[in-house]
């Protein structure tokens, strides 16, 4: 039996200590409220006390906000705010896609993690700081993707050196513990930065060649905030990297049927995330 599925048969054997909800996530408008504090892990948990983004604001743009995943810990809603006024400092404004919904938990589609309201994504491509979109375009323009996966390369003619850096800023706040990008531009800095201390933090995945994922550490305020395991020391540009790249690049070269993935069932969130969810609001102004 693989470990894979040894772990599945004991989850299925000992983790029903737990919500069995269905996805009422997704259908919760508004933050629960009251002080911040976040739940469980970041791919099993939910928040109370999160604030919504301001659609937008200097320096930053939030994408298809009809989704309603623009909420977070005030720790995120602030980091993105910053963000937004150094790229503004540069001239550029950023886009945001999603952070998490109104009181986290697993989304119906798109994303395992962004559930305990410390993580947000931010596409690559940036608009000048005082170009913002229409609502209309905010919805439908295409995220483009920033590889030529099939050359294990960065596409260099939608690459910009602003992209880098506002990586690079993100990487280097001190509230952030990981970003995710694709393998091929975690090697693509790699190779070009001379600098690499900061890339500790930026570590390869799959998909984020379109934009990249910030994740928060642990707020002070939330005790019950599961940490991830920390990830080892050094700037990651090693020959575990350079394997990743030549996966990608032969994935994109024999392309397998593409099998859309299983949403993520909420069964295992912490017990208090039931309370999180079926919380009245309180009365709105
Ligand atoms: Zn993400």
């Amino acid at each position: 039996m693989s470990i894979r599925l040894m772990a599945l048969f004991l989850l299925l054997l000992f983790g029903s200590t737990s919500v069995l909800a269905g996805n009422g996530w997704s259908e919760v408008a508004y933050p629960l409220s009251g002080p911040p504090q976040v739940i469980g892990s970041y791919a099993a948990g939910c928040i109370a006390g999160a604030m919504a983004l301001p659609l937008t604001g200097d320096g930053y743009q939030i994408m298809r906000a009809s989704r309603n995943r623009y909420y977070g810990h005030p720790a995120l809603i602030r980091l993105v705010e910053r963000l937004g006024r150094q790229a503004a400092a540069q001239g550029s404004r950023l886009l945001i896609g999603d952070l998490g919904q109104p009181r986290g938990g697993p989304m119906p589609n798109g994303h395992r993690s962004h559930q305990s309201g410390l993580d947000a994504d931010i596409w690559f491509l940036q608009q000048p700081r005082d170009q913002s979109l229409s609502r209309s375009d905010t919805e439908q323009i295409e995220m483009p993707s920033m590889i030529r996966a099939a050359e294990g390369a960065l596409n260099d003619s939608r690459w910009s050196s602003r992209y880098r850096d506002a990586l690079k800023r993100a990487a280097q706040a001190p509230e952030v513990e990981r970003i995710f990008v694709n393998a091929i531009i975690k090697q693509a800095l790699c190779d070009s930065e001379t600098d690499r201390s900061w890339l500790n933090k930026v570590r390869p995945w799959w998909g984020h060649d379109a934009h990249f994922h910030i994740r928060l550490n642990c707020p002070a305020d939330s005790g019950q905030c599961q940490p991830q395991k920390p990830f080892p020391p050094g700037d990651g540009c090693d020959a575990d990297l350079a394997r990743w790249v030549e996966e990608i690049r032969q994935a994109a070269l024999s392309p397998k049927p593409y099998r859309k993935p299983e949403p993520p069932s909420a069964d295992r969130l912490p017990t208090a995330c039931s309370t999180v969810l079926n919380s009245p609001t309180a009365s709105r102004r």
